[in-house]
């Protein structure tokens, strides 16, 4: 393939890429910034090859320092991308001067060292800006975890060595191989070239995708009203959770329900309801997050995962949640209303079987029911202080 043919297979591939990040940031509204930048990197770098395939036209050194001022432009635009992944941004005054430096640098060489520029020393600073965006996506809290992370990361790690390769290991080749050494580099580059695009848009891409996938996921998960994980989130992350507690001696499970809820909301209103339960939540969360895994089952009724905990660790986590929420919604933004929790509290060895767990904890909460109300009552084989 001759290099023109790269040239147009590279610029092609760029506004494919722009197209494809433009379409997908129609429906990913949370990172229509990021995909903005990307698909502005890519027009960018398109540009900047049509100005490279017509470089000659401009005096001087002109057109070879406009086309590397376009592309640098291209690779900060796709750095300000993947830094915008985690809310930064390189200040764009500090973009402009770095780019003026670059333009003035071509212009203080002047045609002598043109061709020095354009093979060797203009890919130093595309090797630093690609490295800085490996590094950043490395350390990004928003992409840690994501797939495609190593992906991004392996593109722009190796579109860095790369270049770094150009700057200095391309002059010892071109002197002890001849100047033709040049032209395969050149050749070599353009390949890499449309390697590095398709695999950056593509990672990139994927990385928006994911991250909306997870949240979806998350949402799914979560109870609108109290933020707890609903019941279909307790029921996919329990297992997990009692799984990796299974070196301990025990899990423990607090089921929990609201008593005389019909009551509280006939005489209060729904809405005073709603405000209870969520006062209820933010008490569990309180006093059992992050360890514990946490849900609301449905209407006024939770349940308490304590992964790891035994049984006296988790009846002082029921008494502690049943005494504060009853202290607090008597107070609690002008409620003022009498309200208790009843608990029933279960244990297992190793890592259990959910369904069990929860029936049990379930019987020992209608015993509760049974006994009074407010208090917290422990499945069988033992029995601890039952009043709350
Ligand atoms: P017990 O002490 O035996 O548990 O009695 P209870 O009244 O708490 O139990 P019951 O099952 O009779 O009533 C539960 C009530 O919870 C009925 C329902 O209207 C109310 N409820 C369920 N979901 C919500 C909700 O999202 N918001 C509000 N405000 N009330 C809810
Ligand atoms: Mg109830
Ligand atoms: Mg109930």
């Amino acid at each position: 393939m001759d290099l023109a043919t790269l040239w147009y297979l590279t610029t092609g591939t760029l506004l494919v890429a722009a197209a494809m990040t433009l379409w997908e940031r129609k429906a990913q509204v949370q990172r229509a910034r990021e995909l903005g930048l990307f698909a502005a990197a890519y027009a960018v770098f398109a540009v900047g090859c049509v100005l490279a395939m017509n470089r000659g036209l401009l005096p001087g050194v002109a057109g070879p320092a406009v086309t590397n001022v376009v592309m640098m432009l291209g690779y900060f635009l796709a750095l300000q991308g993947v830094l915008a992944l985690d809310g930064k941004r390189l200040h764009p005054g500090l973009v402009t001067a770095l780019l003026a430096a670059i333009a003035a640098a071509w212009f203080a060489a002047g045609g002598a060292a043109a061709s020095l520029f354009w093979n060797h020393v203009s890919a130093f600073p595309i090797a630093i800006v690609c490295a800085f965006a490996a590094l950043s996506l490395l350390r990004s809290p928003t992409a840690a975890g994501l797939r495609s992370r190593p992906i991004a990361i392996a593109a722009f790690t190796c579109h860095a060595l790369f270049y770094a390769a150009r700057t200095f290991a391309a002059p010892f080749l071109a002197a002890r191989y001849g100047h033709d050494t040049l032209s395969i580099i050149a050749e070599i580059t353009m390949y890499e070239a449309v390697l590095f695009i398709v695999t950056m848009s593509m990672s990139v891409l994927a990385l928006v995708r994911e991250e909306d996938r997870a949240r979806l996921l998350a949402t799914a998960r979560t109870d609108f009203l109290t933020g707890l994980c609903n019941r279909q989130g307790f029921f996919e992350l329990a297992p997990a959770r009692l799984s990796q507690a299974a070196h301990k001696p025990s899990s423990t499970l607090l089921a929990i329900d609201l008593d005389h809820f019909k009551t509280i909301n006939d005489r209060y209103g729904h809405e005073a309801g709603d405000r209870v339960l969520k006062l209820f939540a933010d008490i569990v969360c309180e006093i059992a997050c992050p360890k514990a895994l946490s849900a609301r089952l449905g209407g006024e009724e939770f349940a308490v995962l304590l992964p790891g905990s035994s049984i006296d660790e988790a009846h002082v986590v029921g008494r502690s949640v049943a005494a504060r929420f009853a202290e607090a919604v008597a107070q609690h933004d002008g409620l003022g209303i009498p309200a208790t929790v009843s608990i029933g509290l279960a244990e297992t060895v190793g890592s259990g079987d959910l369904g069990t767990l929860l029936a049990e904890a379930d019987r020992a909460l209608y015993r509760a029911k049974m006994a009074g109300r407010n208090r917290v009552e422990i499945a069988a084989p033992r029995q601890i202080a039952k009043a709350a």
